[in-house]
């Protein structure tokens, strides 16, 4: 919602300046996604305000349910027919995170990955990003009476990619003012981009990051991870480093494992020797994932040799968690997003 164009069209109008403040409430705190349930505003003004403005820069095109029920993938469509997927996952019995997209596609084009497949088509402006988080609440309050609790991104593209918007994002989503959720629980996650987790840690140091690694040595790493080809592990080690000296704070690894790729006991060693060497294990979290199926020439690893890689990690001395695989049914697991 542009709100500037809204305040001046009310102004214009000869509509009380409150208005202005109802609307803003009813969208950033009760979620509403049309003006029908502006149920604060005269009819009539509700009927103009349709006609003249639309609440959310998106439209649902489609919802999906996984069989479970921890899992709801939206696919949005934009202005311009553009699509794109956000997942709603629950963590709790009434905690809900949600997995927001910073682009259409993804430049960096990781090989396993249903988005980077694609390409880029656009960076999502402020709004679209936004509107992600306000459209799934909205979603989530009439349908559960429930809320979102945290925030990643992790859906489609790479949200350093698109810095200042997803930066814009961001303020709105914890101004205390507006949706104001805690920077504690926003999370991004990147494939490495260098220059913006040193933005980050410089704008954002109480939001959690996340960077995806996948292999640590550089040779597996450029075909895994092709931005590792501009920011090999050497200056992502530095960056981290420098992160974590400045926000004190403890990063995400993800690392997604791939049967005979990357989950051999040598490459347990080379995965600590690297962190150790960015910092002490305290200030890790191992996210192992094993690979969902996005119909790429990959595999999982069986349950018990992710099992023993974990075991190996942990006697490292990190803390690891292996993720629970939820909405590969809808394929809205990690990098089964495509906007199709
Ligand atoms: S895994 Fe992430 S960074 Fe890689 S192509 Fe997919 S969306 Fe982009």
């Amino acid at each position: 919602m542009d709100f500037k164009k809204l305040s001046v069209f009310l102004e214009k109008n000869g509509v009380p300046a409150f208005r202005l403040k109802q609307v803003h409430d009813a969208i950033y705190k009760n979620f509403a996604a049309s003006w029908d349930e502006v149920a604060v505003l005269p009819a009539p003004l509700r009927e103009t305000l349709k006609r003249e403005f639309r609440i959310h820069t998106l439209d649902t095109a489609e919802i999906q349910v996984a069989k479970k029920g921890d899992a709801i993938k939206f696919c949005f469509e934009l202005k311009d027919g553009l699509k794109i997927e956000t997942v709603l996952l629950k963590l709790l019995p009434d905690k809900w995170s949600l997995c927001i997209s910073a682009q259409v596609g993804c430049p960096v084009r990781c090989p396993f990955c249903a988005t980077g497949r694609k390409g880029l088509k656009r960076n999502l402006s402020p709004d679209e990003i936004t509107d992600q988080f306000l459209a799934a609440a909205s979603y989530l309050k009439k349908t559960r009476n429930h809320k979102i609790g945290s925030v990643i991104f992790m859906g489609m593209g790479e949200p350093f990619y698109n810095y200042d918007s997803v930066g814009d994002a961001i303020r709105v989503i914890t101004d205390p003012g507006r949706i104001g959720l805690g920077q504690r629980h926003v999370s991004v996650s990147t494939a490495g981009h260098v220059p913006g987790i040193r933005r980050f840690a410089k704008d954002f140091p109480q939001c959690n990051l996340a960077f995806s690694l996948h292999a640590s040595d550089d040779l597996l790493r450029n075909d895994l991870v092709p931005l590792n080809r501009t920011y090999p592990l050497s200056q992502l080690a530095k960056a981290l480093t420098d992160y974590i000296v400045m926000t004190k704070r403890r990063v995400f690894v993800e690392y997604v494992l791939f049967e005979g790729l990357n989950g051999s006991r040598s490459q347990a060693a080379k995965l600590s020797s690297w962190l150790r060497a960015v910092a002490a294990p305290k200030y890790f979290v191992i996210n192992l994932i094993p690979y969902n199926r996005t119909g790429g020439p990959y595999r999982a690893p069986a349950k018990d040799r992710i099992k023993v890689f974990a075991g190996l990690l942990e006697e490292y001395g990190f803390e690891v968690t292996v993720r629970k695989s939820m909405g590969e049914d809808i394929d809205g697991a990690c990098g089964q997003l495509a906007g199709k």
